[in-house]
């Protein structure tokens, strides 16, 4: 069966995600390289491995290269986001969103290709910026 989703990395932003494609029935393969976490999403995602993603043969055991989309949510570890992202690029990953730790990340993840770059804190500032105008607006 192609599997659908991967989140590598499980800690706020990504577990978050984890939790919410799961209870939306996808199948996740979670990734963390810290085995608490990975106890953590055991119940959670359709599969959760403890596993490295800087290390290339680590992704290919994996089969990384057969799922649809995956989601590296890896925050302070630049280079091991950026490495990441790099190899999945090579392995032929269809669809890559990756979460930008900074304007710098991010400028590195768009020319090795990344799919789709966030910044999480930001957008969420963003959004709940324009809902208090909203509400200010229709308070008057
Ligand atoms: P968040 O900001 O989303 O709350 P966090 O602060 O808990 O995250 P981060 O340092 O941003 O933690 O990393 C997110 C997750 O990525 C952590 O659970 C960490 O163990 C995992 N991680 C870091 N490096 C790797 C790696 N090389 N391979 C797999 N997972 C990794």
């Amino acid at each position: 069966m192609k599997r659908e989703f991967a989140v590598i990395g499980l800690g706020r932003f990504g577990g978050s995600i984890c939790r919410e494609l799961s209870a939306d029935g996808l199948d996740v393969l979670a990734i963390d390289i810290q085995e608490d976490r990975i106890k953590e999403f055991k119940n959670i995602a359709a599969h959760a491995v403890i596993a490295d993603t800087t290390d290339e043969n680590v992704l290919k055991e994996l089969g990384v290269r057969n799922i649809d989309h995956v989601i590296v949510a890896i925050g302070d570890d630049i280079q091991a986001s950026t490495l990441t992202t790099l190899m999945l690029k090579e392995l032929g990953v269809n669809k890559i969103t990756v979460k930008a730790q900074n304007d710098y990340h991010a400028k590195i993840l768009d020319k090795i290709g990344a799919d789709h770059v966030v910044h999480p804190e930001r957008d969420m500032g963003k959004r709940i910026a324009h809902s208090i105008i909203s509400t200010n607006i229709l308070d008057h």
